[in-house]
């Protein structure tokens, strides 16, 4: 496992050690009378919590076996899913205590996410894969409206997205440009692509990752050459590689 997909099952890991640790301090404190809780209401609670904190193990477990192996386990799809989606908050929060970055954490978080849809060896036609890019990697001088319609792009070569939009072409993959979530979503839900593909910084992508419910999305990190959010760039052969991610199994 490489040492950064290790920072956020690490900080999985030790999310949910403190969630054990503040769920003791809680029984202690009720046992000790310092807090005050209806006996029933306390015994669900400790049933309820340890159950939580059981199947996160193995969701956890399941995960790391899923890395170790190579191997992806349909089975437990949902379980690290959910993992995911309910301790994923935590781990930022974890990881500030301990000092580590947050950019270290999410990147880490895109990396693991990137393995796992590899792992799944799904085999996706083209048409049915979805780009979506962030509106930053438009030159900031053009002044062409490529966010509703992409052919508009007049492939001036003063920008990736004309290069982008011809790989599209070519290889027949649907294109988006999405100035936020809720665009993303919107292209999301009216194409319905079995797969995505999703060029942004850390922190959307993440988010973008966490929103997107059962859809595979293979995340790529754009660069920024000229500061955060403005003529930003991409690797084309990020975009290629995340393509046979999907349509040979990873
Ligand atoms: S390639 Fe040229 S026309 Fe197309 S978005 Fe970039 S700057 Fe605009």
């Amino acid at each position: 496992m490489k040492t950064s997909k290790r920072i956020y099952i690490g900080l999985l890991g030790l999310s949910l050690f403190l969630v054990m640790l503040v769920i003791v301090l809680g029984y202690y404190l009720v046992a000790h009378r310092y807090l005050f809780v209806n006996k029933i209401l306390l015994i669900v609670g400790i049933v309820f919590m340890a159950g939580a904190v059981l199947l996160f193990s193995f969701g956890i477990i399941a995960l790391v076996l899923m890395i170790k192996q190579s191997r992806n386990i349909p089975a437990l799809d949902h379980l690290v899913k959910l993992v995911n989606e309910v301790l994923f908050p935590l781990t930022l929060v974890t990881g500030k205590i301990f000092g580590i970055k947050r950019e270290r954490i999410l990147k880490s978080f895109i990396e693991v996410n990137n393995h796992i849809v590899g792992l799944k060896r799904l085999v996706i036609n083209n048409d049915q894969i979805m780009i979506l890019l962030p509106h930053c990697l438009q030159n900031s001088q053009c002044c062409h409206k490529i966010t509703m319609d992409i052919n508009n792009c007049r492939s001036c070569g003063q920008c990736k997205i004309g290069e982008i939009k011809k790989f599209a072409e070519d290889n027949h993959i649907i294109l988006k440009i999405a100035t936020g979530g809720t665009m993303a979503r919107k292209y999301i839900s009216e194409n319905r692509p079995r797969g995505v593909i999703a060029v942004a910084c850390e922190r959307d992508l993440s988010a973008g990752i966490q929103d997107s419910g059962m859809v595979p999305v293979v995340g790529v990190l754009n660069c920024f050459t000229k500061g955060p959010c403005v003529d930003t760039d991409v690797d084309l052969n990020l975009l290629e590689s995340a393509v046979l991610t999907f349509n040979k199994g990873g």
